[in-house]
């Protein structure tokens, strides 16, 4: 076993890894930016180089100076994690001739996986599935367009090069064709340097189920069962889960027997992952292979909790030459697993990615980077911020149960345990996702969001009443001296009258509704609170944080935090957030207004749609930007003519900063 190993990653799966090397005594290095001096993953680790800049350019990804630091550290191996270099066969080859281990699959099994293309290629040859496509090198766009005629529409048009759901593009009819295309290869041109793409049937209501496989420099080959990861939000996993649910065990057996078969193609050594989209007809249901990821899977824990196994652990083993711990006989899966992805980002906003600082982050009682009933993996601490330089996850949220009915229990009140304040986030949205009767019946595939929308998005959880109230007990914790724990009075009234009744008045915005609170205290006991038009009694006690509530003939329980102007209750039933209304608060007339465009976040532009002179209508694509690994559309408020445009492509620009001038006629 090595005595140090370099991981050249940050954030959530640097700790995964050093969490692992930790239990097994082996040593760690971590690398971090200007951005990270003061992350959780430095602090994982027994040692950490600083590599560069915040950008991922000037630090994750330079390679050079992440190998001099492996080299200076005096580590033997390097574990790349998942994204920046991990499936980079150059960095890998790098390693190897620096002497150092590249903790993963050789490079030429990198290689022919890393193109989606020439893997698919290779697939084929070994007698696996695949969709019906087109994965050629001649990229004429007259021939694509042939291409995807003959293949029939609706098609996929994926980069080769591609990951993260990026670049790909569904087409429905032969004339949306061409602009499909453009923006695909403008996408995986600026995101992979590589503009080839692939074309295929876009396959109807598919479900994503992918193969968990590990092979030894012994050539042995085995898996370890399957994960589903169909529900997806942009072509990215949102929730996976194992077993896959309702898959036979005929169709278990011969999936596990294909990837077993694509791994043995490239002569696989360490965690990979085989990907298959699987088709649901009248007939059954089929699968074909997708891609082959190099690498660990960020949905790793949920094979983990299924099998007992740490795989972090068994890439550590291989890599330093040991044989596969099991055989394909000693697997077995134990129970249900689930995987929630907690990101922050807004959902209501067509998942737009969200930064800023995690002021609350109150997570169930769980274990980290363990197997465990409650299991939460993060690279965030409370007081973190999540930047715009690097992906929007902030933990990933693992439960297990004996069956996925109690898996899924659990994950509803673990959700609803999970405190953020500070980013937008889809914990809240997840928690819409998992009640729907989609998810509950195991209805799955990758359009389960788009069916379920009208109980995903614009959802009240806790009626304005309950929130106001439950704010009102936290504002009369604060005031109560024996308090301690998160909130900040934010006045120091004076306490109650000595006789008679005391109102004091308050005023709250909730969910774009102002309600009006009078507070009526008694001298001998009791307070009513009047919310709105209806009066009742009311009393709260605080339980080691949590309040307890009695309004208006009802109970319940919940945890507020609060700053000095916004409340935030997560009852068990829901969360809501309230704005106290200020009397003397001034507010700046909207600087926006005036036909500027401004950037949604920090990021880079990419292109203009539009020139100057051009008139354009309210909801037209204006300019696309990239932030947080995503594309984003700004539209057209209204209609006007464009009158300049204040940045060029390739740009760095700021979140607010104007993009263009529209003049409005
Ligand atoms: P995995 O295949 O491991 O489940 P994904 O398919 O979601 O992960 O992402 C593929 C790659 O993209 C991973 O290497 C991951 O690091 C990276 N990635 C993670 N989050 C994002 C994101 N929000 N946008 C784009 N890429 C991401
Ligand atoms: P990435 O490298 O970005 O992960 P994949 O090829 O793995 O790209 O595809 C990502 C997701 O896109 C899949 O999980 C699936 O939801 C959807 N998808 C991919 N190929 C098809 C297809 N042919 N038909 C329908 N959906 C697809
Ligand atoms: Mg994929």
């Amino acid at each position: 076993m090595f005595h140090t190993i370099l991981i050249a990653n940050r954030g959530e799966i640097a700790c995964r890894v050093a969490a692992t090397a930790k239990r097994m005594g082996v040593r760690t290095v971590a690398v971090y930016s200007d951005a990270d001096a003061q992350a959780a993953h430095v602090q994982a680790c027994d040692e950490a180089v600083h590599i560069g800049g915040a950008s991922v350019q000037d630090s994750y990804l330079q390679w050079q100076r992440i190998l001099d630091a492996a080299l200076q550290t005096g580590a033997q191996a390097v574990h790349p994690g998942y994204g920046f270099l991990s499936e980079n066969a150059d960095f890998a080859n790098a390693c190897a001739k620096a002497g150092l281990v590249f903790i993963g699959p050789g490079v030429d099994a990198i290689q022919a996986m890393g193109l989606k293309a020439a893997s698919k290629q290779l697939m084929e040859k070994a007698g696996v599935p695949l969709v019906p496509g087109y994965h050629g090198a001649d990229q004429s766009p007259a021939l694509l367009e042939k291409e995807a005629l003959r293949i029939g529409y609706p098609v996929l048009i994926k980069a080769s090069a591609g990951g993260g759901g990026k670049g790909m593009r569904i087409v429905q009819q032969a004339a949306d064709f061409d602009e499909a295309l453009a923006s695909c290869q403008r996408e995986a041109k600026n995101s992979f340097g590589d503009d080839a793409v692939l074309i295929e049937k876009y396959v109807q209501r598919p479900r994503h189920i992918e193969i968990q496989v590990f092979g030894d420099t012994h050539g042995n080959v085995i898996h370890l069962h399957e994960r589903d990861c169909s529900v997806q939000r942009r072509h990215q996993k949102v929730l996976e889960e194992s077993p896959a649910p309702g898959l036979s065990e005929d169709m278990r057996q011969r999936m596990g027997a294909a990837a077993v078969a694509a791994a043995k193609a490239v002569n696989y050594v360490g965690a990979g992952t085989v990907e298959f989209i699987v088709e649901q007809s009248e007939r059954g249901m089929d699968f074909f292979f997708m891609e082959m990821n190099t690498r660990l899977q960020v949905e790793h824990p949920v094979t983990e909790a299924v099998t007992g196994l740490d795989l972090v652990e068994w890439q550590l083993r291989i890599a330093s030459g040991e044989p596969l711990p099991l055989t394909q006989a000693q697997v077995t899966v134990n129970g249900h697993a689930i995987e929630a992805r907690i990101c922050a980002e807004t959902p209501d906003n067509d998942f737009l990615p969200a930064i800023g600082q995690l002021q609350v982050m109150r997570s169930p009682h769980a274990s980290h980077f363990t197997v465990s009933p409650v299991r939460l993996d993060s690279g965030v601490r409370e007081g973190d911020s999540i930047s715009p330089y690097y992906d929007s996850m902030i933990a990933k949220l693992i439960v297990h149960g004996d069956t996925r009915e109690q898996a899924l229990a659990r994950l509803d009140q673990a959700l609803a345990q999970l405190h953020i304040v500070g980013v937008q986030n889809n914990v809240a949205f997840v928690r819409h996702v998992i009640r729907t009767p989609s998810f509950t019946q195991a209805n799955l595939d990758t359009a389960l969001i788009e069916r379920e929308k009208a109980l995903l998005f614009h959802q009240q959880t806790l009626s304005n009443q309950h929130a106001v109230a439950s704010a009102m007990a936290a504002l009369l914790r604060a005031e109560t001296p024996e308090h301690s724990g998160w909130i900040d009075p934010w006045s120091a009234r004076s306490k109650w009258l000595m006789q008679g009744v005391s109102n004091r008045s308050f005023e709250f915005t909730v969910n774009g509704s102002a309600i009006k609170v009078v507070l009526i205290s008694h001298v001998r006991g009791g307070m009513r609170l009047r919310i709105a038009d209806v009066e009742a009694d009311f009393s709260w006690q605080d339980h080691a944080g949590e309040l307890q509530l009695h309004w208006h003939d009802q109970d319940w329980r919940c945890h507020v935090y609060a700053n000095a102007h916004d409340w935030h209750v997560f009852a068990n039933t829901g969360y809501s957030s309230l704005t106290r209304v200020d009397p003397l608060a001034y507010t700046a007339p909207d600087a926006s207004a005036g036909g500027k465009l401004t950037a949604p976040m920090p990021g880079k532009l990419l292109a203009f749609n539009v020139s100057v002179g051009d008139s354009v209508v309210a909801g037209q694509a204006l300019a696309v930007m990239e932030a947080m690994k995503m594309e984003h559309t700004v539209a057209a408020p209204g209609k006007g003519t464009v009158a300049e445009l204040l940045y060029a492509p390739g740009d760095q620009v700021e979140e607010g900063a104007p993009l263009l001038r529209l003049s409005v006629d």
